[in-house]
């Protein structure tokens, strides 16, 4: 049956759950309060990341955390006005790196990107989204032998889950890519990983799509979701309503506070990254490049080579600190001797983070007819497909493709 459903946000989320409804014969109306697709999913590092399964939220992280949180612009950071705020979802990140639950969220997220890279071809060719799409893989890279030793759990665990990778060295590793500064001399090559074009093009390609399949958007800022007579009523601050048959908010790191007003107290925080874009000659970069022991990835857009990552858990309100953005670039330019680091442009997205590394993906306690899709953290581009791919089977009542216990707005 052709329902009306709201979706709230459109960032990448929010533009594949409408594509999905679509494929079910909905009638979608977006509704957004800032431009299209200008929020996390405008400038991230654009990698369809289907083997990254490993949960943030694990035992190795415990071991760097300290030393990282020691150089105040390295890969992680903590406003120190911020820690009684981050305190809480800190602790719930602890609890969720202990063994017993790496193991469960591990599990999950297995089977959530296994659907993520099936969901996203079929949109991407659905959508006649291909020509977007690199698929030169992506090369993690190492500083020494024990630093490869240390990532080995890691690569045994992806085995298992049959994700294919290599490890290389030498020729293979120059081969891969040039000019790499010698104090690299390791590397882990994943042939299956891809890219897009440009995440802000790739969203809004979706977009031109869904619109021209008959979806209208609503400029506005959604304040609450409540019942109405017959289904929901999405009501924006201004007072203005639309009425729908379900909504689903896919609002970013953002939606903590719908889905307060319905009920859930969701322990959603923000991850803050950090960028820098440069020039498409900068450098002859032949696929994404993983500087894990330094948190950031070096990739090629048709818009230019980006160079960023870094975690900061400062919340929504403060204002950027691009310094961070330089302390990447310095360190880019070190490890591949060449880079050209004139002429870039700063860039600073709010990645919508749960502790346990993992969505919220399922109905409202509140109402059977909202739906929550959010959460997504470093993966929200790459998990989109199959997140509204979960949303249309849960709307049309069928079972849905995964097992969604382990996103559940209510296990917090
Ligand atoms: C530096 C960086 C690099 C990253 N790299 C990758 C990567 O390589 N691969 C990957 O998969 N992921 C990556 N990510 C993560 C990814 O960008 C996010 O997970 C994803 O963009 C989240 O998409 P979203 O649609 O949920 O949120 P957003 O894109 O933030 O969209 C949310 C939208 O909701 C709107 N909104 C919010 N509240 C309201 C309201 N009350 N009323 C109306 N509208 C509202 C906002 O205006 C916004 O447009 C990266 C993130 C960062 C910061």
């Amino acid at each position: 049956m052709s329902d009306v459903i709201a979706v709230v946000g459109a960032g990448i989320v929010g533009l594949a759950v409408a594509w999905h409804l679509q494929q079910d014969g909905h009638e979608v109306r977006l509704v957004e309060r800032g431009p299209v697709a200008e929020g996390a999913s405008y400038g991230n590092a654009g990698a369809f990341a289907f083997s990254d399964v490993l949960p943030l939220a694990s035992p190795g992280i415990l071991r760097k955390a300290p030393r990282w949180l020691l150089d105040p612009l390295g890969p992680l950071s903590i406003p120190p006005a911020y820690l009684p705020v981050i305190t809480p979802w800190l602790l719930r990140f602890w609890r969720a790196s202990q063994p017993d639950r790496f193991a469960a969220s591990l599990a999950a997220q297995c089977e959530l990107m296994r659907l993520a890279s099936r969901a996203m071809d079929a949109m991407v060719a659905g959508a006649g989204l291909s020509g977007r799409v690199r698929s030169d893989g992506n090369l993690q890279l190492y500083e020494s032998e024990a630093e490869l030793r240390t990532s080995l759990p890691g690569w045994a665990a992806r085995e298992r889950e049959g994700i294919a990778f290599e490890h290389v060295r030498g020729e293979r590793l120059a081969a891969l890519q040039p000019g790499l500064a010698p104090r690299f001399v390791a590397g882990t090559f994943t042939p299956h990983w891809q890219t897009v074009d440009d995440p802000y093009r790739f969203a809004m390609a979706l977009f031109d799509v869904v619109m021209a399949r008959g979806a209208s958007v609503e400029r506005g800022d959604v304040g609450q979701i409540e019942q109405g007579l017959s289904g929901v009523r999405v009501r924006m601050s201004d007072g203005r309503f639309i009425d729908a048959d379900a909504a689903v908010i896919a609002a970013g790191a953002w939606s903590r506070p719908l889905a307060a007003v319905l009920g859930d107290a969701i322990p959603l925080e923000t991850e803050r990254g950090y960028n820098t874009t440069l020039p498409t000659d900068a450098f002859d970069l032949r696929r994404q490049l993983t500087f894990g022991g330094h948190g950031f990835v070096v990739t090629p857009l048709s818009t230019g080579i980006r160079v960023g990552g870094a975690v900061e858990l400062g919340g929504l309100k403060r204002p950027p600190n691009f310094a961070r953005s330089r302390a990447m670039l310095d360190k880019a330019a070190a490890f591949l001797p060449g880079l050209l680091t004139e002429g870039g442009r700063q860039w600073m997205g709010f990645r919508p983070s749960l502790p346990d590394t993992l969505p919220v993906i399922g109905p409202a306690r509140g109402s059977s007819r909202v739906f929550y899709a959010f959460g997504h953290g470093h993966s929200g581009l790459t998990q989109s497909a199959a997140t509204g791919r979960l949303i249309a089977d849960l709307i049309a009542g069928r079972p849905p493709a995964i097992a969604l216990e382990p996103f559940r707005p209510d296990r917090f």
